[in-house]
This record gives structure tokens, sequence and C-alpha cells, in this order.
């Protein structure tokens, strides 16, 4: 079981948060703002922090800076709200490693919580390179699992394989012929727009945001 640190202000989600990670097994400390959150979090006792975006003394963004800034990587979930597409993406930008939108059902955090854990634990080089992470999908190369912040998506066979190219270079741009080569194999007609519909497809599970256009040049995953 893990030590969990959240850094909210709200006590009522605080509290509701600390209570579902307790009955885990989890041990677990409260922050009630980002000062005192990032002291904590610096303090190097603890293996994932779940952090709110709207805190006294010092904000979400800022508290995640500052804890990049110094080298830690510990994961982190940041709590954002469900309208504010802007606060997801400057959060995923500025290093945390997953977000949850508020209001959310305990269940979901929990998945998420799950996952971070295992993905920081993972020992082995096997169980490394079996579970790809990036920009909130995960994706599992075992059991051909996928899922965007902790919810599962139903992908086809297809999908998935383009899925975990872009997950294999995040941020790089990947022309339609080097994804059509990968995914499809030279003998598909170049012609095609086969790949522009799928990329379609994963933008619709993955989140319009996830997957950048590069006129003239291809497509870029946003990890
Ligand atoms: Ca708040």
């Amino acid at each position: 079981m893990a030590s969990i640190l959240i850094v909210e202000d709200e006590s009522r989600i605080a509290s509701f948060v600390a209570k579902g990670l307790r009955a885990d097994g989890h041990s677990v400390t409260v922050a009630g703002d980002g000062v005192a959150g990032l002291d904590h979090a610096l303090s190097g006792a603890f293996d994932l922090m779940v952090l709110d975006i709207g805190l006294p003394r010092m904000d979400g963004f800022e508290v995640l800076d500052q804890l990049r800034s110094q080298g830690s990587r510990m994961p982190v979930i940041v709590l954002t709200a469900r309208d504010s597409a802007t606060d997801t993406v400057s959060a995923l930008d500025g290093g945390a490693d997953d977000y949850m939108p508020k209001p959310f059902r305990f269940s979901e955090l929990q998945a998420r919580v799950r996952v971070r854990l295992r993905n920081a634990s993972a020992g082995s080089d096997e169980t490394r390179g079996s579970v790809l992470t990036a920009g909130g999908v995960t994706l599992d190369l075992r059991t051909r699992r996928a899922s965007v912040g902790g919810r599962t998506l139903e992908l086809s066979a297809r999908e998935f394989t383009l899925a975990e190219v872009f997950l294999r270079n995040p941020g790089q741009v990947l022309s339609r012929e080097q994804l059509l080569d990968t995914v499809w194999g030279l003998d598909f007609d170049p012609s095609s727009n086969v790949v522009d519909v799928y990329v379609g497809y994963l933008r619709k599970k993955l989140g319009a945001a996830a997957i950048g256009t590069v006129r003239g040049m291809g497509y870029r995953f946003n990890g």
C-alpha cells in the first residue's frame, strides 16, 4: 500500500477522497493549500499526489512546476474542472501524469490511482515495456486493453496499433506514409485516406486534442 498526498482546499472533497483511499489501505495526508502541499511533496515521503488546481497561497500549476523543476518524478493526478480543457492540457503539459475532471465518482479516481501506482512501481523491464502511458492514455500491450483517464476504451485491432505507434512517439510528427507503413504495411495504396480516417476514429475515442494535425507533414500525438 502507498503513501498518498492529497492537496485540496475543499474539505468535503479532501475528506471524501482521503476516506476512500484509506479504506483501500493507503496512508493519506491532506494539505489544504499549495505551499503546504509542495512542502509535503518535496519531502520524498509520498508515492503519489492528488493535486487540485484552484488552491490558496499557490495554485496547482505552480506546485507542479516547482515539484518537477526540483527533479521529483512523483506521480501526480490533477483535479480539473470538467469544462476546462485548457486546465487539463496545461496540467499535462506541466508534468501531471493524469487528470480527474470534477465532479467525479471515487471509483474513477481509484482506477487512476491504481494505474499510476502500478506504473511507478513496475520493476521489471518486461512489465515496464508492456504498458504505454502518455497524455492520460494507457495501452496494455499484453492484454490489448486501452484506457483514457482511467476509463476503458473499445479500440479495434487497427486502432490499437495506431494508438501504440502514437504513444511510442509522443510529441513527434509522424507522416501519413510512416503511419501507413507501420500500421497497414507497405502494400497498402499510398493514395488511400485510411490514415486520416483512423486518426479521426482515434480522436473520437481519445479526445480531439490528443492528436494534432501538422499541416503538410502529418500527425502528432500530444502526449
Ligand atoms: Ca480548490
